[in-house]
Order: structure tokens, then sequence, then C-alpha cells
């Protein structure tokens, strides 16, 4: 594979390119993942920068509804789009269920953005590095817009909010007045959160979320990456298109705030070392659980079940078993 070429074309925002690139870094094949490093190798050290948002929400609260009525906002202001998922739960249901082109019908036809559903993969930490790699490659095309959308179940809130510049967090509104089981955690990653279908007869009722949330966010720690009024509350309806444009300008104030603050790029510096440790533990691991490295592992386990040996003294074969076999050591 010529990688000069393709990351020439890349740059040219050759979307065929970017898409055939996007493939590449999803491989897990031995070949592919080299081609792949030495193309992010070879793209390193472009100037352009993408503003990255993360977007969580559990299904039904409008997430792909959102998508496409802001990414449609976005490409009407010239801006380019790109739309990235992860998907924890792809490898299970055999498909992607975000960033799926029918369901922003408009978008995936706008030639100002472009949309890649999640790659099918069983470990979230799989999932993480291709997405981590596909915003990188988005980024070197010229995309100005990288929107990251993910389910919100478990973990992967987490692996977004570490890959996103902002993050926001997409909810619908309470029947009751009572918060809808928002973990805390969610709560302290979010940038802005936005309660959608803030139209006809639940507007009232997202009205009431919104005010809701601001009294929750009121109540967590001050961070210092944020201007006054950060993080924030804000009601949308992605079905009537009402509040987008506001929510945008929101973003931007944020985004420049913290660049203008230092902030943006200490974020993403802490990001890039957060998963480059992140890769050294997944690779570690992955040894473990490979041959001879594997079996090892299983019979030193059945030494130690015998009292052959202490589980302390066993785990320090397991490391000079791993250092002896590392290359160069
Ligand atoms: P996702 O699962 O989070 O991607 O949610 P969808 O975008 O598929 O939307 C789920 C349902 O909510 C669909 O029936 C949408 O029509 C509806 N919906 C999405 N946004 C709005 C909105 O702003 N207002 C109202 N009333 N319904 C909405």
């Amino acid at each position: 594979m010529d990688i000069d070429d393709l990351a020439r074309r890349i740059l040219a925002g050759e979307r065929r390119a970017l898409a055939r690139a996007i493939t590449l870094v999803e491989s897990s094949h031995a070949d592919h993942r080299r081609d792949a490093t030495a193309l992010l190798e070879t793209l390193r050290g472009h100037d352009r920068e993408a503003l990255r948002i993360g977007l969580s929400g559990t299904p039904g609260v409008g997430k792909s509804t959102f998508i496409e009525a802001f990414g449609c906002m976005l490409t009407g202001q010239g801006l380019k789009v790109a739309v990235l998922a992860v998907d924890p739960s792809s490898a299970r249901s055999g498909g992607s269920i975000l960033g799926d082109k029918t369901r922003m019908e408009h978008l995936a036809r706008d030639p100002k953005a472009f949309i890649r559903p999640s790659p099918a993969q069983s470990h979230l930490g799989g999932v993480a590095r291709r997405t981590r790699e596909a915003i990188a490659l988005c980024e070197a095309a010229g995309f100005d817009v990288v929107l990251i959308e993910t389910v919100g179940v478990g973990q992967s809130e987490t692996v977004v909010a570490e890959m996103s510049d902002l993050f926001l967090l997409l909810l619908a509104p309470a029947g009751g007045d009572e918060l809808q089981g928002v973990k805390r955690g969610i709560m302290e990653m979010a940038d802005i959160i936005l309660v959608n279908k803030a139209d006809g007869d639940l507007k009232a009722a997202a009205t009431r979320t919104r005010a809701d949330y601001s009294g929750a966010l009121r109540l967590l720690r001050k961070r210092p990456q944020d201007p006054p009024g950060f993080p924030k509350a804000m009601t949308v309806s992605a079905m009537e298109n009402t509040g987008l444009q506001t929510a945008w300008e929101e973003m931007q104030t944020l985004a420049d705030w913290r660049r203008d603050n230092g902030h943006f790029a200490a974020r993403r510096a802490a990001q890039a070392r957060f998963w480059f440790e992140a890769e050294v533990r997944q690779s570690l691991l992955a040894r473990l659980e490979r041959e001879p490295m594997k079996g090892i592992v299983r019979a030193l386990g059945l030494q130690v079940e015998d009292g052959l040996q202490t589980p302390g003294q066993a785990a320090q074969e397991v490391l000079a078993q791993l250092e002896g076999r590392l290359p160069g050591s």
C-alpha cells in the first residue's frame, strides 16, 4: 500500500481516501495495523484542528435526530462535519446501531458531512483505539467538527469523554421531579446537558428537567477548565430545530475560553497520555492472554492452587517470563 499517496489524498480531503483509511485502522490484521500506524505517523504534525464533540444519551433520547439536525445546521454554515460512533454493543447485536446512515438521511447525503458507523469490535478498548484513530484521520482530512456518538451504557461515556474536547449529555424530559438516574460520574463529565424534545406536550416537562439539572450541576465541584456558567443545562428540540444554534454558540464559547486559557491543549495532551498508558496496559494484557504466556499463567495458577508457590512468587515468575520474551531484553 502506498501510504504517502493515501496520506496526500486524505490531506486533500478526499472522502474515499478517508473511508479507506478508516477501514485500515479498523482492521486487526497485522499488516494493516502496520500500515495504519505508518499512515497515522505520516499524518502527524499537520496543523488542522477539529472541534471534537462527544455526545452521549440512552437509546430513544433523540441522538440521531439531534445529530441530523445539528449536523445539517453546521454544514449549512459552511462547516465540514464528521460523525463517528463508539458502540460497545455492536459486537453483540451483530451490527451497528449508532452512526447509522439510514438514521441520518439528510446528513448522510450532505457532501460536507461524513458518517461512519461504529466498528464491530468485541472490546471497548479496541473500539476506543479505532475511534481515536478515525478522529485523527477526520481531522487530517480537514473536518471542522467531529461528533462522537455513544449510547449511555457502562463505560462508553468515559471512553468518549476521554477523546472529546467537549462532552454533551442528551436527556429526555423527565416525567416526575426526580433526576433520571443519571450517574454522578456522568454528570461530572458533561460540559453541556441538553434536554431534548422541548416541544409540544413535552415542553413544560423539558423546562422543569432543565431546571433540575441546572440545580444539580451547580452542586458539583467547580472545575478550573470552565468559564463562569459552565457546565450548564439547556433545552433543545431536535425535531423542531429549536435551541440548536444557541447550543452551538455555547459550545463555541466554552471551546474558545478553554483555548484562550490553555485548557484545550492541556486536555488533549492529558488525553494523549491517557491513551498511551491505556494502550500499554492493553497490549500487556493481550500478551498474557496469548500463548505462550497464557499457558505459563495457567500452569503457575495450578501450582499456586496446590500450595507449591505463593501467589507473589508466581506473579514474579510471570513478569520475569514476560520480560524475557520482550524484544530487546
Ligand atoms: P436515539 O435512539 O437516541 O438515536 O433517538 P432517535 O433520534 O432515534 O429518536 C427517538 C425518538 O424520539 C424518535 O421517535 C424521534 O422522532 C423522537 N425525537 C427525537 N428528537 C425529538 C424531539 O426533539 N422532539 C420530539 N417530540 N421527539 C423527538
